[in-house]
């Protein structure tokens, strides 16, 4: 007969303190609830793709705090964005694609790298007296894309250090004009913060030098995106790396004049559509170059809305939270991937994926290994949005500065810990943990252990929160592993 086993609030907790390091008290539990939530949806046509003649540009779009909900193609009512529009319908568009932090620094630095922030050692906010950044012996994707001869240039805001060895041509990037944190570090920018008055103010960088201090925010756009322009002209008979993280629309969002009350939402919509515009040049000079076919763009942003902001923030549509939070909200963004001929055409995925995995499909397609010495988190995308698979990752792990604070297996997410979003008035007072089904509860609504007070072994959750803290157990043991002492 089979014994019912009752597991209370407090045990389940018990269990759960494998965050803190304590031992898992329990044996996997049989029977699995796992839907199949990665299904690709709309037409597919791998049988009309091509192989690539030559190892394809690749382009990155970068946005700065833009919401999952703040494109037209992803629902906002009043923000047109009709470029990344027609770039979802020639190419690949991701409802679950995340980042792998919610905040600048920490997402910037796994999306180059590949790995978990906890990994390469960015799992904050670097900020203008900083004295560290990005370790130069991670391997960032303009590094590894170097040798194979690629041209790499880096244009908009950096956020990995500010001096040397830790700029952008410190890892790899051959060209660096932008900024190197974000534009409201500085008391020009941001007059209401007591830290800014001490900071010197917004610099605009070529390279390694310093052109301009204090750089005027209603300019920075325009010229950082005529250099962006000028590097696809100088370097289109060869491979080439563009990483364009705009520096709109964090607070404060800065169009410039031309697009100044284009939009019903402010400067906050004017900045996004700006950036639209400028993705629809660089679509443009793409298509004149006839680099179309050769030529991989990727765009997304590196966090969830800055809710501080209120009206002048960004949405995150029906998602639950924002920057700073390990919610939804925070996490996932738009993802929209384009190359004409190469991968689907006009798809809607469903399929989990993350920034990392840029990493690895970047190497990918310019026919570099991964690097065997580290433990890399990304995993290629291509099989993927070739058509060939319905996904290729189940994952997805959600930290908060170094503390593992969730973690999504198929649709499930469970959460160890929670955090008001940056600037929110009150402090979240759920009791832990939280286990959300998200393909039936996307915004994070209806917390499934609650329609228990007792675990029991006959609940079907029971199973895969079992599953999900065996995952939490290997996950942290994997970490540190290849790093050698003195790694950062
Ligand atoms: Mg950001």
């Amino acid at each position: 007969m089979k014994r019912k086993q009752n597991i209370s609030r407090r045990e389940a907790l018990r269990v759960l303190g494998v965050l803190g390091g304590a031992a898992v008290g329990s044996t996997l539990l049989p029977g699995t609830l796992l839907s199949k939530t990665t299904r690709v949806i709309q037409k597919k046509v791998p049988g009309l793709l091509k192989g690539p003649k030559r190892p394809p540009n690749i382009i990155i779009l970068f946005a700065d705090d833009l919401g999952y909900g703040d494109l037209s193609c992803y629902g906002h009512p009043t923000i047109h964005t009709p470029n990344f529009d027609r770039m979802a319908a020639e190419g690949v568009k991701f409802t679950q694609f995340c980042v792998a932090a919610s905040v600048c620094t920490a997402s910037r630095g796994a999306l180059l790298t590949g790995r978990l922030p906890v990994r390469n050692g960015m799992t904050g906010v670097l900020g203008p007296y900083s004295k560290n950044g990005l370790s130069p012996k991670e391997i960032t994707i303009a590094a590894a894309l170097k040798t194979k001869g690629y041209a790499t240039g880096c244009f908009g805001k950096w956020h990995l250090g500010d001096r040397s060895p830790y700029l952008p041509t410190d890892h790899g990037f051959d060209y660096f004009y932008g900024i190197p944190y974000s534009d409201d570090m500085a008391p020009n920018t941001n007059p209401t913060a007591i830290s800014a008055q001490y900071w010197p103010s917004i610099p605009l960088m070529r390279n390694d030098k310093i052109i301009e201090q204090p750089a005027p925010l209603d300019t920075l756009g325009p010229k950082i995106h005529k250099e962006a322009i000028r590097f696809i002209h100088e370097h289109h008979a060869h491979p080439f790396f563009l990483y364009f993280p705009y520096t709109n629309p964090h607070n404060p969002p800065h169009p410039s004049k031309e697009f100044r009350g284009k939009s019903l939402q402010g400067l906050y919509g004017d900045a996004v559509q700006e950036i639209d515009w400028s993705a629809g040049q660089i679509f443009k000079t793409l298509r004149e170059l006839h680099l179309e076919e050769d030529t991989f763009v990727f765009f997304s942003s590196d966090n969830g809305p800055w809710l501080f902001w209120k009206e002048d923030a960004g949405s995150a549509g029906m998602l639950r939270g924002g920057k700073g939070t390990a919610w939804e909200g925070g996490f996932r963004e738009p993802g929209i991937a384009w190359w004409p001929g190469h991968i689907q055409n006009g798809v809607t995925t469903e399929a989990i994926a993350s920034s990392m995995d840029l990493f690895t499909t970047s190497l990918s397609l310019a026919g570099v290994k991964p690097p065997s010495d580290r433990i890399i988190d990304g995993v290629d995308l291509m099989p993927l949005l070739r058509g060939e698979k319905a996904s290729v990752r189940d994952e997805l792990f959600y930290y908060v500065g170094k503390k593992l604070f969730a973690l999504r297996k198929g649709p499930w997410k469970l959460h160890f810990h929670t955090k008001r979003a940056l600037g929110a008035p009150t402090k979240n007072s759920m009791r832990l943990p939280l286990f959300f089904n998200l393909d039936k509860d996307p915004g994070e609504k209806y917390n499934l252990t609650e329609r228990s007070e007792e675990y029991d072994v006959d609940n079907p959750y029971v199973h895969e929160i079992h599953k999900m803290l065996e995952i939490v157990k290997r996950q942290r043991a994997s970490l540190g592993e290849n790093n050698p002492p003195g790694w950062r």
